[in-house]
């Protein structure tokens, strides 16, 4: 199996798991309306994620590598310490293109697809724009290159991202001191949903995607621990008018 199916299976099946145990353990709406749409979007998003890297990634890297700054795979430091280094680095690519996916306004209409769940859980995980998808892998793609950090570290933090998402958007309380010390190191359920409150100045918040350094570094940390008082999605002018397939496509031209 290649690669490539792997980071994209790996993360759904996560979220297969986390969202069955949802159900079972402390969520009755775990598996609702939105389950179908989601599924139908997963089945895109895969092809979509599969096309990519059969026909745009070669040509993309081939055409943004006269950008190389740096080399991050040519360090000469111990394997594990470059593995370490890559995924800090990777993270921080990937906080930057969440960002931007937040401030360029054609990025926003892709991605608040994902901010337009009004129930966050496990499901929402999956919950992206085949175009998101696309934008987000070029400008992945584009920072890995530009500091050239090796592509089996891309794969490790795939799969990273993948497990974690799912994790991230548990619709669960950890306890308050078990939450700190996670906290400390990377995004849990109760940091990572304040930024998906509908109130912009709240929303703008937390963009970290696993670790939790670029938000402290960038002062976008901020935390609330109550997922009852906080209240999600996005404005009705930008909200999916039905939660189907369809309107989940078309949602970026409204
Ligand atoms: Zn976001």
């Amino acid at each position: 199996m290649l690669p490539e199916h792997l980071v994209y299976l790996l993360p759904t099946t996560s979220v297969v798991v986390f969202s069955l145990a949802e159900k079972l353990l402390f969520d009755r709406q775990a598996l609702s309306s939105k389950t179908q749409p989601i599924l139908l979007i997963v089945l895109i998003n895969l092809a979509v994620s599969l096309g990519f890297s059969a026909a745009l990634l070669i040509p993309f890297v081939m055409l943004v590598a006269p950008l190389q700054l740096a080399s991050i795979a040519q360090l000469d430091i111990p394997g594990f310490a470059m593995v370490s280094l890559s995924l800090l680095i990777i993270d921080l690519v990937y906080y930057v293109s969440h960002r931007l996916h937040h401030r360029v306004p054609v990025l926003w209409r892709l991605h608040r697809l994902h901010h337009s769940d009004t129930h966050i859980n496990a499901q929402t995980t999956l919950l992206h724009h085949p175009l998101e998808l696309v934008s987000n892998n070029l400008l992945v793609i584009l920072g890995a290159v530009i500091l050239d950090i090796p592509a089996i570290c891309l794969f490790y933090y795939s799969l990273i991202l993948g497990l974690h998402s799912a994790f991230t958007h548990l619709h669960v309380t950890i306890p308050p001191k078990v939450e700190r010390l996670m906290r400390g190191f990377f995004i849990t359920p109760n940091y990572h949903r304040r930024h998906h409150a509908k109130a912009l100045k709240v929303s703008n918040s937390n963009f970290g995607m696993v670790f939790v350094y670029w938000d402290w570094l960038c002062n976008t940390a901020l935390f609330h621990d109550d997922k009852d008082s906080i209240d999600y999605g996005i404005q009705p002018e930008e909200t999916p008018k039905a939660i189907n397939l369809w309107h989940f496509l078309i949602n970026p031209l409204r």
